[in-house]
């Protein structure tokens, strides 16, 4: 019997061959052959088109829509399209305060978008409250009801801040697979894509936090300097 027909498994295992480097796939688009995968396809797709939610909440805001006039133009890295509809957007930008009123606002327009879609938390009120975390009325990080992707620092951020993070956001979807532990929240069954959105208790939101996002920050005493 010809060992073409029923090869024996180690040389099966032998003959396949290895993955081109990135060298080799480089030679081979020189001449006009282009080897990909569908992964590299979805990911490279999905991130070179993030489209915006169309959506500010304060001074951060500005910097945002001055992102995307002439002078800095958003548009160079495929995310000009700010939809007006949160079913149309893949990126909600959280720019500026974010008051304990308006949170429930934020969770029902990131429910309403569809998978997958990233958050970037702009500017240091979005992150933790600022310079009004003492407020009583302010959310201190709106990473506590949503998964923050992106975490932009500043009061406020630059429009090239802005932009760097928006590099940073399609550098991680870039290195996403498509299974395993890698994969995307969307694609994975053992990560909630449900976020509940908080209600007004007698004293504050309720719950204050979703514990399936965010946990109580701790310090290691031995990080101290
Ligand atoms: S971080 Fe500073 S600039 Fe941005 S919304 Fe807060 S106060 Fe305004």
């Amino acid at each position: 019997m010809s060992d073409a027909i029923h090869p024996e498994p180690n040389k099966t295992a032998e003959a396949t061959p290895p993955p081109p480097t990135d060298a080799e796939r480089a030679e081979l688009r020189r001449h006009g052959i282009l080897l990909t995968s569908m992964e590299e396809l979805y990911t490279w797709g999905n991130s070179n088109s993030v489209w915006p939610l169309n959506f500010g909440l304060a001074c951060c805001a500005i910097e945002m829509i001055a992102a995307s006039m002439a002078k800095f133009d958003i548009a160079r890295f495929g995310s000009e399209v700010f939809r007006p509809s949160p079913r149309q957007a893949d990126l909600l930008i959280v720019s500026g305060t974010v008051t304990k009123k308006m949170a429930p606002q934020i969770i029902r327009l990131w429910n309403q978008m569809p998978e997958p879609k990233y958050c970037i938390a702009m500017g240091a009120c979005a992150i933790s409250g600022g310079p009004f975390k003492q407020g009583f009325n302010v959310l201190k990080g709106i990473d506590r009801y949503l998964p923050v992707d992106i975490y932009i620092p500043g009061c406020p951020p630059r429009p090239e801040a802005l932009l760097h993070g928006l590099v940073q956001l399609q550098k991680k979807i870039k290195g996403f697979k498509l299974t395993g532990p890698e994969a995307p929240r969307h694609l994975r069954e053992d990560i909630k894509c449900d976020f509940p959105v908080p209600e007004f208790g007698e004293h504050d939101l309720e719950p204050p936090n979703n514990p399936e996002v965010w946990r109580v920050p701790t310090i290691n005493p031995s990080d101290k300097g």
